[in-house]
């Protein structure tokens, strides 16, 4: 009986230090206490006492003395790991290096410093931005349809791209010295949010120039005077840029592009010159067929020596005028039949001066580093915010639709089975526009979060396709019949483009997430992999060792407190005193979820080694449980920061239970499919000893998630703001957005009438054709109504009526009629159209 309680003290005790991370000297002077308890106790037979006592004076030694503990074990160790390390090639370091880690480092630690977190103000906009949001971006809206872009421009009109370019949409990240406008990261998302709730076209116009390209390259690593030079250019429109890294052969492996440049003399402006000789061909290029600079991203060769001792010198970014002889510019791609600017490009053998090289000759064989550290913070801003804004305009628009069209005598978004679609539209919605804000806020702060930046561009994107899917479904037929009376359908094509492009979703979910994650948020893993590679060896003993114990400790401490809060639920982590009460056990919860990461995944990464990466359905899904607690905690910080408002809460709570219930399954699919299943069998104890707590979000939660979207309220401006509305009564938004509120008038009138039919104080039988005019008539005449209720009640009908109507078009589907709408005489052929660009800047 005595020696059961001796052994579960014993187990109690060491969890516990195990629990707090407690120093090798706690844990032998634990050791020492209960072996000291057993001698006097009596509890075990003295020879095995005696031999715990020896077990412990010899090995406590090797382990809490360091240059002991180097000898006999580190330094071993250290060898292996050096054999069974894999091979990384100096791209993909450079991948993984790159950025900085930010809020991700928390969510990999086991224990996130939440008050971090609450304490970090989220970005807000200056006067100036805002009013460029209110006015310019609002210009831009109202001065474009997508449909007549598609259909009629297949372009912007010329004095849309004047506007643009004359009013800085161009240079919204280029620096004020520089002549752009500077604006804040979470400003330029605003921009680029409000802009997708409206038309593609524009949006992705201005997004690359603002994005990874020319402008971003120059200003972190162009000369002084390529800055004086190209910035002001760029940032006021004089120069289109594009950016041309992807070719047919190297898309997601963009590092392999076969695209190359020889250092070699050549003839330039007149003088001889040392420079490359460019030969590439490259597709996709957004803005490419318009361009004025080609920026160019080849690998660098110098067979002859002569700017160093290296043959290969790696790849390059260059920028290189379109009018230079041998830039072959101009031709189009039709992506998703949308119509911003995109096609392929090509030269041979392109004499080109070594200035055009982006920071000149110090900076050749410097461009995957450079790109990769610019995508780094890029990727958090453009596609995620054009994801959200096109799911706003879904939210908004077939919200009030899905109130304002009856089926069976119902709004159809009273229904249950379309209230679980507008469910799982508004709480997505709510993440996805957490996650952007939270995000941008992180480049606002200087930081270059690599891989929030990859888990906002991936689910912010799916999340969209999922919304705009939704919505589809919603608004029926209304969504597939294309017409200027469409507001779904152009956001339902084009979103696969955000999937695809700044990293293909499947790869960045399969091979970036965790890849980059497990390496660069993991507090010890970096710093092994560094030790391991320094050819010094008395420093690289010394770093291992620190960097092992560390990791041992690390790993430890998350398998006590990974099984420690499966079996208490988690009920006793501590939490910010100022946190909403009603969100607590999410912190909780989400603190639960970050030890069973780290804890899984430093037991996938010291079982599968090098073999992680390539079971990439595994590094996946540990991905997921990261990106999970990534918008988990962004969907925290905006509830707090936008003031609890209670309205808001069945958005919160809806959000939060779906992403623990899908973080449970994507830690159920790891354990499932564990190759070790003897180890399979023990996590699943470690992470679930109680067994699965988390469950799908319920329908009643659902219903209010619902509600919300269907009539007006503060808290569906909140979810939906930045959607732009039209002045145009014939803008479809505008429209849902008149029989919204036409509708919402209208149906205490209508319920007056249907008490009225029901107690047989009016006479619902009309004549064959007659439709709601005659019964509010003769409501009206009965006195059930008033006059002006009455005026309500049509209001609303005609107002619905023109919100349901779809497009028709001639036999040619309006071929003719389009032609004569067309105001841009210019033909639609593209390379006169580059020539109209070409002229105009
Ligand atoms: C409209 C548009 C605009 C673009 N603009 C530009 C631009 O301005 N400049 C530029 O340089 N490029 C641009 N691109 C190119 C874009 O970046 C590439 O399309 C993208 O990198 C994917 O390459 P790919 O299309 O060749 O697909 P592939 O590389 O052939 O990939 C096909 C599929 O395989 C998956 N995949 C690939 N490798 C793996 C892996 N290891 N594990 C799991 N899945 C994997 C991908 O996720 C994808 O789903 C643009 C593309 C489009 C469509």
């Amino acid at each position: 009986m005595l020696i059961a309680l001796w052994l579960l003290v014993s187990l109690a005790l060491f969890t516990a230090l195990a629990y707090v991370n407690a120093s090798g000297i706690a844990w032998a002077a634990a050791a020492a206490v209960l072996i000291g308890v057993a001698w006097v106790a009596a509890l075990l037979p003295p020879w095995l006492t005696l031999a715990l006592a020896l077990a412990l004076v010899l090995i406590a030694p090797v382990l809490l003395v360091p240059s002991l503990r180097r000898k006999l074990i580190s330094d071993g160790i250290l060898g292996v790991f050096r054999k069974i390390l894999p091979p990384m090639s100096q791209t993909e370091r450079e991948a993984i290096e790159a950025g900085t880690v930010w809020w991700d480092g928390e969510l990999f630690s086991g224990k996130p410093d939440w008050q971090k977190l609450l304490a970090t103000p989220l970005t807000t906009l200056t006067a100036e931005e805002q009013r460029f949001l209110d006015h310019e971006v609002v210009e831009l809206c109202e001065m474009v349809t997508d449909f007549e872009t598609t259909n009629v421009h297949r372009d912007l009109p010329p004095h849309v791209w004047q506007f643009i370019k004359d009013k800085g949409f161009l240079g919204m990240s280029i620096a004020r010295e520089y002549g752009g406008l500077g604006f804040s990261a979470y400003a330029h998302s605003q921009v680029m949010t409000r802009l997708s709730t409206h038309s593609g076209t524009v949006a992705v116009t201005v997004m690359v120039p603002n994005s990874l390209g020319p402008g971003e390259l120059l200003a972190h690593y162009g000369t002084d005077e390529q800055k004086r030079y190209y910035l002001p250019r760029l940032a006021k429109g004089v120069e289109l840029p594009c950016f041309a890294l992807t070719n047919p052969t190297a898309g997601s492996d963009a590092a392999s592009i076969p695209d190359f440049g020889i250092v070699c003399w050549g003839e330039h402006e007149g003088k001889r010159v040392l420079g490359l000789k460019v030969t590439w061909d490259k597709r996709y290029i957004t803005l490419g067929p318009v361009a004025t600079l080609l920026g160019l991203a080849f690998r660098a060769f110098d067979p002859d020596h002569l700017v160093g001792n290296k043959d290969d010198i790696g790849i390059t970014c260059a920028l290189i005028p379109t009018s230079h002889p041998g830039v072959d510019i101009g031709r189009r791609h039709m992506p998703l039949n949308a119509v911003f600017q995109n096609g392929p490009t090509w030269g041979k053998e392109v004499f080109i001066p070594m200035d055009w090289v982006i920071g000149g000759q110090p900076m050749l064989g410097r461009g995957w580093r450079m790109l990769m550290e610019c995508l780094a913070a890029g990727r958090g801003i453009s596609l995620p915010s054009s994801g959200t804004g096109m799911a706003k305009l879904a939210v908004r628009a077939t919200g009030g639709y899905a109130r304002v069209r009856s089926q069976f005598k119902t709004p159809i978004g009273k229904f249950e089975g379309i209230e679980e679609a507008l469910t799982r539209m508004g709480g997505n919605l709510y993440m996805m526009d957490a996650a952007r804000t939270l995000t941008a806020t992180a480049v606002d702060l200087g930081e270059k979060p690599a891989v929030l930046s990859g888990i906002a561009k991936l689910h912010i994107t799916e999340r969209a396709r999922q919304v705009v899917n939704d919505a589809m479904d919603v608004v029926g037929g209304k969504g597939i019949c294309m017409g200027p009376s469409n507001f779904i359908g152009a956001a339902y094509m084009q979103l696969p483009v955000a999937i695809t492009v700044e990293g293909a979703n499947i790869l960045t979910r399969s091979l970036i997430v965790f890849g980059q994650g497990a390496i660069r948020c993991h507090p010890y893993v970096l710093k092994e992999m560094e030790a391991a590679r320094e050819a010094d060896r008395a420093k690289a003993s010394l770093a291992f060792d620190a960097a092992l114990t560390g990791h041992i400790r690390f790993a430890v401490t998350n398998f006590a407190r990974t099984f420690v809060m499966g079996l208490t639920g988690s009920h006793f982590v501590g939490v910010p005193a100022n946190v909403a009460p009603e969100t607590r056990r999410y912190y909780q919860q989400l603190t639960r979820f970050s030890a069973a990461l780290a804890f899984l995944a430093d037991v996938s990464m010291g079982t599968l080694g090098g073999a992680l990466k390539r079971k990439e359905k595994l590094s996946a899904r540990l991905g997921d449980i990261l990106s999970l607690l990534y918008l988990s905690s962004a969907a925290l910080k905006q509830y707090e920061s936008q003031g609890r408002h209670k309205a808001d809460e069945p958005l919160l709570h809806w959000a939060m239970w779906d992403a623990m219930f899908k973080a449970q399954n994507a830690f159920e699919g790891v354990l499932s499919n564990f190759p070790n299943r003897f180890m399979a069998m023990v996590l699943r104890r470690i992470v679930f000893p109680l067994g699965r707590p988390y469950v799908v979000p319920s329908d009643a939660l659902g219903h209010d998630v619902a509600k919300l979207l269907i009539e007006p309220s503060a808290t569906r401006d909140r979810l939906t703001a930045g959607v732009f509305i039209s002045r145009s009564p014939d803008n479809p938004v505008t429209q849902v957005e008149v029989a919204l509120a036409a509708t919402m008038a209208s149906e205490p009138v209508e319920a007056k009438i249907r008490v009225a039919l029901k107690h047989g104080k009016l006479d619902g039988r009309l004549a064959p054709g007659a439709g709601v005019d005659a019964l509010v008539a003769r409501a009206r005449e009965a006195g059930v109504i008033t006059a002006a209720e009455a005026d309500i009640v049509l209001a609303a009908r005609d107002a619905t009526a023109r919100v349901i109507r779809v497009d028709d078009f001639a036999q040619d589907l309006g071929a003719a009629e389009m032609r004569v709408a067309r105001v841009d005489p210019t033909p639609l052929a593209a390379p006169s159209s580059q020539v109209a660009h070409k002229a105009a800047a």
